[in-house]
């Protein structure tokens, strides 16, 4: 095994700084630009999470600060959330959606929504959002058996099960209006994405390696969409509908 693969291997094992190169520098950037900018439900709801034995799931501060800029840029009123866990993305979407904005969140595990849920009805937004306890994927169906809702979504954030990404992309493709942004988290799974095979991957990670790889090699070659992979956080790909 070469050497670089070996050293990814092992940055795999300390995912808590993202894809940077030393702990150090990850805390660098939340103490020095994103913790003193966070708003604080959002900091409320990031020690809520804290505690949970998944909460390396929940969507990183420096991540989510992208994502609020890309939201107050593009003003969406219609959004939709895969995956939702204690619901830290969900929050920040629903700060930035105006007060009549809607956002669709769906997530099967509604018993993690109940640990935010308190922190997003004390920030009074609430009832911005729409929660559907359910995979995704039959709910983005059933959407689109209404063709009003074909084009009707400013916005979607995608941060659950690998294994669908590119189902919901079909499917986003049409919820989503051209010009509008999709957002899917974890592209780069912790690095792995890189290695030249899955020898050094932890077994869990196997097979969303191979998902993602696959992923962004769809994403890449689809000419439907403007994209960029940021090295951020787990890696994050902004794909803007270009028709
Ligand atoms: N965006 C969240 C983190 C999501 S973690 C945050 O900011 O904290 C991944 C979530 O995907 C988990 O809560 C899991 O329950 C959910 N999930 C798993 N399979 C799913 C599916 N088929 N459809 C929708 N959500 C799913
Ligand atoms: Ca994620």
């Amino acid at each position: 095994m070469e050497e670089a693969a070996k050293l990814a291997a092992e940055k795999i094992s300390q995912a808590s700084k993202g894809l940077l190169q030393t702990e150090e520098l990850y805390n660098y950037i939340l103490e020095t630009s994103v913790y003193p900018r966070e708003p604080e439900p959002l900091k409320e709801i990031r020690i809520a999470t804290a505690s949970h034995p998944l909460a390396l799931m929940a969507t990183a501060p420096d991540g989510g600060q992208l994502m609020a800029l890309l939201l107050n840029l593009i003003n969406p009123k219609k959004t939709i959330e895969i995956g939702v866990f204690t619901g830290y993305s969900l929050l920040l979407t629903a700060l930035a959606v105006p007060a009549d904005g809607k956002i669709i969140a769906i997530d099967p595990n509604r018993a993690a929504y109940e640990i935010g849920l308190p922190v997003i009805k004390k920030a009074g937004v609430e009832h911005k959002i729409d929660y559907i306890e359910s995979p995704a994927l039959p709910v983005l169906d059933k959407l689109l058996e209404d063709k009003t809702n074909e084009g009707s979504f400013d916005f979607a954030y995608v941060d659950a099960d690998k294994g669908n990404y590119w189902n919901y992309h079909e499917r986003l493709m049409k919820l989503v209006r051209t010009g509008g942004l999709i957002i899917y988290d974890n592209t780069l799974w912790g690095g792995t994405v890189a290695l030249p095979d899955d020898s050094l991957v932890p077994d869990d990670m196997k097979e969303s390696r191979v998902h993602t790889i696959k992923l962004n090699k769809s994403l890449a070659s689809d000419p439907r969409i403007q994209i960029c992979q940021i090295p951020l956080a787990d890696g994050v790909t902004v794909c803007r509908r270009l028709y």
